[in-house]
């Protein structure tokens, strides 16, 4: 028998409802790592940097001299409350097959940092709260919008997935829709509710408890795991313990917790890779409209793309095409290589 058959198997993704393949034939050796990763030799300021405190963006506004979080409307937005106005001859067409709308709404930036070449690993945790508390007062101010229905904060990290400029920020799109993976979570929820009369995100942090092995951090308030059904290499969910839908009704202690098992995640990341690992996190939060998502637990979903240093795992046919995804690693192994990093090796700066 091919002791390889343990590793090929589908698993089950009950926020999503949909099959991950596992295909772990080419067995890579166990990989240890590659330790502390150098301080960067960026500089602290960059003068054409576009996000450095003093600077001039784009259409003549200039950056006020900041040295804590600094947020502002994003000058090229994506979703913005001066979007066209549809004509309602346009709104609809093909007896309603083709709609259009406003793409309203409000894009944001968020510095996490006056430096330019630190990340939100390398800062003491006490900053990295402060973002997450800067993250709640949007929040609140978003749901204060009724033009605002759901709020989206995400950070792309590194250029491997397309950032150009490392500044430390993440962005905010503040929207008239629901983005889909929420939607989704939110379908799962309901009907696991009514099946079992249980919570599907507390069922889901019980079962990795339990489990226990694809635990990366934990502290009082939160816990972080590469979960059972990860469908990238590397894919961290990061949960607060008490169940909230946002943000807006977290204590700044339980921010706190959660920066920290947050923090946790990304320097084991920067710990296995040597580097400042690239990453997608987005913070996926129920909506903003006045409903009842009591049943929402907002999370931390991390998707870095590497799964080996230089390998960037890349979207074909299954994923692009099929809507599946295949991985050829296995989440209990990959959580034991960021378990095995030292945080202690950390290197942190002010
Ligand atoms: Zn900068």
């Amino acid at each position: 028998m091919n002791h390889d058959q343990n590793k090929w198997e589908q698993r089950w993704h009950p926020l999503w409802r949909e099959w991950i393949v596992y295909a772990a034939h080419r067995n890579f050796r166990p990989w240890n790592g590659e330790g502390a990763p150098s301080p960067s030799d960026a500089p602290a300021y960059v003068p054409d940097c576009y996000l450095c405190p003093g600077n001039a963006r784009i259409h003549g506004h200039r950056n006020p001299d900041y040295n804590d979080v600094f947020i502002f409307d994003n000058d090229h937005p994506v979703v913005g409350m001066d979007a066209p106005i549809i004509a309602p001859v346009q709104a609809s067409v093909h007896d309603g097959l083709y709609t259009r709308r406003r793409a309203d709404g409000i894009a944001r930036v968020v510095c996490y940092d006056s430096r330019h070449n630190v990340s939100l690993a390398q800062i003491p945790c006490e900053k990295v709260a402060r973002v997450f508390l800067a993250w709640r007062e949007q929040m609140r101010e978003f749901q204060a919008i009724p033009a605002i229905k759901f709020v989206l904060i995400f950070e792309n990290k590194g250029e491997v997935v397309g950032v150009s400029n490392p500044h430390p920020h993440c962005q905010i799109y503040a929207t008239n829709f629901t983005f889909m993976h929420v939607e989704r979570e939110l379908a799962a929820a309901a009907d696991y509710r009514r099946e079992t009369g249980r919570n599907l995100f507390a069922a889901v942090i019980a079962a990795e408890q339990t489990d226990s092995i694809r635990i990366i951090a934990e502290n009082e308030g939160a816990v972080a795991f590469v979960p059972f059904f990860a469908r990238y290499a590397y894919e961290i969910l990061v949960f607060p313990k008490q169940r909230h839908s946002t943000l807006i009704t977290m204590a700044d202690e339980e921010l706190y917790h959660l920066a920290d098992a947050f923090q946790q995640v990304i320097r084991r990341y920067d710990l296995l890779f040597g580097f400042s690992f690239p990453y997608v996190m987005s913070i996926l939060q129920a909506p903003v409209d006045g409903g009842d998502y009591s049943d929402y637990h907002l999370h931390l979903s991390m998707q870095p793309p590497l799964r080996l240093p230089g390998l960037k795992k890349f979207l074909a046919g299954p994923e692009i095409g099929g809507g599946n995804f295949m991985a050829d690693t296995m989440p209990e192994e990959k959580a034991l290589e960021l378990k095995n990093t030292d945080l202690s090796t950390y290197r942190e700066c002010d």
